[in-house]
């Protein structure tokens, strides 16, 4: 099972590349970068500020719940997702592996420390960038930012995933951003479910062109 923005949309998240998403208000360069983050810690704080609001308001999905009992019934081995927001988590899936990192934690770059969210919110209702306790840096947002590496490890269990499936699910990714976007072809075979186009439509098995939550509801439903 590999995911994307498209399974979170139905949570009232904005998806990011769509003409109503979030990079066609600001440039991720500008917030959402490394970059960014060395040269203005504080303009990257506040974008995430909001978005870790939001994104803790939001609500798991009927698609989150379906690949949920999916994996609980034995038919999903794990999921594979783009997403920071944990819905996954947060719907019951066991085995989740976030390649582009979660809202979860916070990161020193100095000292490799993590810090849950929890403390670095309470941190920035006193100042504008959070602090490692440790070592007193700036704490980074536990996000992959434009411009740095997956983390150690995540995209070769992810791939490791994805050569043993039997079939991989796409959902909601219109397959876009890699390295991520290149799994599907390291499967066996694969199958997408997605409103719109995405790059790998041809060489996919089957393409459902439809929303994610009430297409895996369905299935869960029709497996009885
Ligand atoms: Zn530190």
């Amino acid at each position: 099972m590999l995911t994307g923005a498209g399974i979170s949309t139905e949570s009232g998240i904005p998806d990011f590349r769509s003409a109503t998403g979030i990079w066609a208000e600001v440039d991720p360069l500008e917030v959402a970068s490394i970059r960014a983050f060395h040269r203005d810690p504080e303009r990257v704080w506040r974008f995430y500020a909001q978005r870790i609001h939001v994104l803790r308001e939001a609500e798991p999905n009927a698609g989150h719940y379906a690949l949920a009992e999916l994996e609980r019934r034995g038919l999903v081995r794990a999921v594979v997702t783009q997403n920071i927001d944990t819905l996954h988590t947060r719907a019951g899936s066991g085995d989740v592996v976030e390649v582009h990192g979660s809202i979860r934690s916070a990161q020193c770059l100095a000292c490799l420390w993590t810090e849950p969210a929890d403390t670095v919110l309470a941190q920035l209702e006193e100042r504008p960038v959070p602090v490692c306790p440790h070592c007193g840096a700036p704490l980074k947002p536990g996000v992959v930012l434009f411009g740095e590496l997956l983390p150690a490890g995540a995209l070769e269990r992810a791939t490791e995933l994805v050569r043993m499936a039997g079939l991989v699910l796409v959902v909601g990714s219109s397959l876009e951003v890699w390295p991520v976007a290149g799994l599907p072809l390291e499967a066996r075979a694969f199958a997408i479910v997605n409103q719109g186009p995405t790059a790998l439509d041809d060489e996919a098995l089957l393409k459902v062109d439809a929303p994610a939550g009430e297409t895996l509801a369905a299935v869960v439903e029709a497996l009885g």
